[in-house]
Formats: structure tokens, C-alpha cells, sequence
């Protein structure tokens, strides 16, 4: 039998066997029984707690290439350290047809084996949990000492045995970066200031929106020493695992200008966040300038007003039409079409209409298949005539030409079928269905959220032209474009007048 050798050692945890030792023994039970060893994969984890095995992941996935029979570990807990992993991997390799031998324990497949083999496991997985609890308890005792837990000092802070010390340059930038802020001075500003002077982050970069995001963030700086608080990365943290020491490190900023300073950026965050939601320019991809032809895009004006306008114009300034501010526009849209389209008396005859008009292209559709079928057929019959006669001995070259000719008729009939065939089929759709079709858009716009609305807004407009004195709006009704591909210009779209 051919078995490849897989071992894993964690450097946090000193009582574990080495990667060579777990190899000798593995190679000694190898030989005793037979088997051939073809590769050795291992992994040497920097803890016990991550999950980043390489080779291991590696071993998985050669498994199904049919050259190994089986896994060979040290002991069990080397394979996986808990049981959804074991289970969920060992099942992998059952199915490449490998098996799992553990040089430690001996297992085979009675169920006494397979029970003794989830208690080996269990205990296992107890052992790495207690030895994260342990790493853990090392960790907070630091933290009750206010003392540094690695990693990178933060901005503003030296670690000097093991102790917070003030960097007396980067406090200052610190303290420039709080007062800025507070004075109202954007990231962009004070990113350029830190830059003049020459600051760097920790790592010897310049200073981000990001970064600069954090420090403002930072509790540290008025003096609370915050262990194992979750961040945006690390969620599932146990609250009696965070420690927040208060007046534990010396601080760089006072209390009331951090509380002033936390107070602007909540603001600041609900301004850009309901600035977000109406920046989504809804009519984008569908408006266009009257003038030049060009299309008109979402802009942000001085005073936070926002508007399109011609890109022609953005560009190169050889358009001299208006901007049209977005609110009124898109209003106007909305309600045109909530008047023309998603209206309960207009849904209804916009249904009945839509399905008359879907199940005339059906039949034609159907009468278009019907027509092009019997005309392959009279050709098969006459290219037919045409090889009987040539058989029988009646060559002549017009026959042949006829042949040719014949042959490439017959040849555009079927790429004609062929695309019918590939049409989208209409025939399952019924009124009821594009009522229903109607009625969730019409749900759409009313609940206005403008994410949902931008996307089935083209569904319904064509095209929106804004001309110097007006803008005119094409409505057209189109299901679904998967299932269906017609569309109608709605009735009674005259184009809508609307001061500037
Ligand atoms: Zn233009």
C-alpha cells in the first residue's frame, strides 16, 4: 500500500513532538506494516489558534488523484484539532478512497473504534481550547498591568518594558490631527498638514482617511487601556474577555475635546450616510442632452445640491445646456410614471393590452415556424427529385447548380428556425403573470428604496432628453428581458414640459 505522512506542529506549544520526530515514527510504523511512504506534508503553525495549513490542505486535495491509499499521522490531533474538521475531512478522503491511520492509536472501522475514535478526538479539541484558554489567561493578566500585548505600538505611544511611554513627535501629530479635526477641517486637509510636516504612520506611511479614522477612534489617547475589544474584523469576543481600564496610560488628549471630536463624527457619519442614499442618481444610463446627444451623468454641485449634467459639457464645454437639478427631475419622473404606468386603474389595461400584444407573437411566431418547416420540406423533396435523377443517369450540369442552389436555401431555412428556437419563450407568460410583474414594481417604488427603484427604472423608460426649455420622457413597458424580449411604447406619452 502507498500512504503519504502528514504532520503539524505548533511553535506556542513546546510539549508537542517535533515535525522530524513525528516523521521517524511515522516512517517506522510505516515499514513494519508494509507500507510505502511516497510524500511527507507538513505544517508548522505559528499558534495554536490559527488555521493556515498549507500543506495539509495540499495532502487534501492530491487525495484525488488516486496515488496514495492512506494518511498516516502521529496522533490524531495532528489531523484536525476539532471534530466538524475531522469529520468533514476524513469524509473528503473516504471518498478519493483514502484512509486514516494514527501511528498512536490504533483504530479500525468496528464501531467500538469509531466511538473511540470521537473520544479521541473530543479530547483533542478540549486539550487546544484549554490551551487558548491558558494563552489567554497570559494575555489578560498584561492587560490588568496596563502592559503592552504586541503587535504594533499605536501611533503616539513608544513601548518601553513593556509599558506605554509618549512619543513626544507623533503626540504632537496626534494632537494636530484631534484639533484639525475638531476646528472642522476635513481628512483632506489635515492629511496634507501631517504630510508638511513630515509625519508617518507606524509602518512608515503616509497618513489614509482610514488611519486617520482610527486615531480619532482610538480611546487610548485620553488614557483607557482597551484590551480584546472586537473590531471590524473580530466579532465573536466574549465580553468578560475585554478589558477596559480606565486613567491606565497616559494620555495625549483631553476628555472633552475626544468627547467633542466623537460627537462631529457621529454627525458627520449620518450626513454621509443620508447623503449616500440620495446620491444614487437614478436616471443615469437614461438621460441624455437634447443639445449635443450626449449623455448626462450625476454631479455634485457647491452647495451639496446635486444635479446631471451633459458630459459634453463636463468635458469640453462646447454645450451650453442647463444642468437639471436631480431632485426635480427624478421626482417628476417617478411621478409620471406612477401616474402612466403603476396607476390600479392603468395596471390592469396595461396587462390586458400587453398579453394581446404577447399572444400575437406567439401565433406569428408559431405561423412563422409552421411556414419555414413546410418550406425545408419542399426543398428536401426537390433536392431529392434532383439525386434520384442524377442516379438514374440523367446527369446534366443545370442540375447540379440546382442542386447547389438548393442545398444553400435549405441551409438559411434552418438558421432561421434555429433562431426562433432560440428566442426566448413568451408562450408560458399570461396576464396574470405581468400584473403581478407590475404590482411588485409598483410595491418598489412606492416603499422607495432607490437602489431597488434604479434598477427597474429601465425596464420602464426609454430614454429621458432634456432640452434647454424642456425634457422629454419616453415610456416603454417591457417584462422581464429573461423571459420575454417585446416591448410597446406606452400610449399617451406626450412629451412632458417641465420648467427648468
Ligand atoms: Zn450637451
Amino acid at each position: 500500500m502507498k500512504a503519504v505522512a502528514y504532520c503539524r506542529y505548533s511553535s506556542d506549544n513546546q510539549r508537542e513532538e517535533s515535525i522530524e520526530a513525528q516523521a521517524r515514527a511515522i516512517k517506522e510504523y510505516a515499514e513494519k506494516n508494509n507500507i510505502e511512504i511516497i510524500k511527507i506534508y507538513a505544517d508548522e503553525a505559528k499558534s495554536a489558534t490559527t488555521d493556515d495549513r498549507p500543506q495539509f490542505l495540499q495532502m487534501i486535495k492530491d487525495s484525488e488523484m488516486n496515488i496514495f491509499q492512506a494518511v498516516i499521522v502521529h496522533k490524531l490531533d495532528r489531523f484536525a484539532r476539532n471534530r466538524y474538521d475531522s469529520a468533514f475531512y476524513k469524509r473528503l478522503l473516504k471518498k478519493n478512497g483514502v484512509r486514516l491511520i494514527s501511528v498512536l492509536e490504533q483504530l479500525d472501522d468496528s464501531p467500538e473504534s469509531i466511538i473511540l475514535e470521537s473520544v479521541l478526538e473530543g479530547m483533542a479539541e478540549y486539550y487546544s481550547r484549554n490551551l487558548a484558554r491558558e494563552v489567554m489567561k497570559g494575555l489578560k493578566e498584561n492587560a490588568f498591568q496596563a502592559r503592552f500585548n504586541g503587535g504594533i505600538p499605536p501611533f503616539g505611544y513608544d513601548i518601553i518594558n513593556g509599558h506605554y511611554v509618549i512619543n513626544e513627535k507623533e503626540a504632537e501629530a496626534v494632537r494636530l490631527i484631534f484639533k484639525m479635526y475638531n476646528d472642522g477641517y476635513g481628512y483632506r486637509h489635515i492629511i496634507d498638514e501631517l504630510n508638511l510636516h513630515g509625519y508617518k504612520t507606524k509602518k512608515g506611511n503616509t497618513f489614509s482617511k482610514n488611519s486617520l479614522h482610527d486615531i480619532l477612534k482610538n480611546e487610548k489617547y485620553i488614557g483607557k487601556y482597551i484590551f480584546n475589544k472586537g473590531t471590524k474584523y473580530k466579532h465573536n469576543i466574549c465580553k468578560e474577555d475585554v478589558i477596559i481600564i480606565d486613567n491606565a496610560i497616559p494620555a495625549i488628549i483631553d476628555k472633552d475635546l475626544f468627547e467633542e471630536v466623537q460627537k462631529k463624527m457621529e454627525k458627520a457619519k449620518r450626513t454621509q450616510a443620508a447623503h449616500n442614499v440620495k446620491r444614487i442618481y437614478l436616471l443615469s444610463g437614461l438621460i441624455e442632452c437634447g443639445i449635443c446627444g450626449a449623455s448626462m451623468t450625476g454631479c455634485l454641485g457647491k452647495q451639496k445640491y446635486t444635479y446631471y449634467r451633459c458630459n459634453n459639457k463636463q468635458r469640453t464645454k462646447q454645450c451650453d445646456n442647463k444642468d437639471i437639478n436631480q431632485d426635480m427631475i427624478e421626482n417628476y419622473i417617478l411621478s409620471e410614471l406612477q401616474e402612466k404606468i403603476f396607476n390600479d386603474d392603468i395596471i390592469p389595461q396595461i396587462a390586458k393590452s400587453l398579453n394581446k400584444e404577447n399572444q400575437e407573437i406567439i401565433s406569428d411566431r408559431q405561423n412563422m415556424q409552421k411556414t419555414l418547416l413546410k418550406r425545408k420540406e419542399e426543398i428536401d423533396k426537390s433536392i431529392s427529385t434532383i439525386v434520384d435523377a442524377i442516379a438514374a443517369g440523367h446527369f446534366h450540369p443545370s442540375l447540379d447548380a440546382k442542386l447547389t442552389e438548393l442545398e444553400q436555401q435549405k441551409n438559411e431555412v434552418e438558421i432561421r428556425l434555429r433562431e426562433l428556437e432560440l428566442k426566448p419563450d413568451v408562450s408560458i407568460i399570461t396576464e396574470d403573470m405581468i400584473t403581478a410583474y407590475l404590482i411588485k414594481d409598483k410595491d418598489i417604488l412606492t416603499k422607495g428604496d432607490r437602489k431597488k427603484i434604479k434598477a427597474m427604472l429601465p425596464t420602464y423608460i426609454k430614454k429621458i432628453t432634456v432640452y434647454h426649455d424642456k425634457v422629454e420622457a419616453i415610456l416603454k413597458i417591457s417584462i422581464n428581458q429573461k423571459v420575454c424580449t417585446w416591448m410597446v411604447a406606452a400610449s399617451g406619452v406626450e412629451p412632458p414640459t417641465l420648467r427648468v
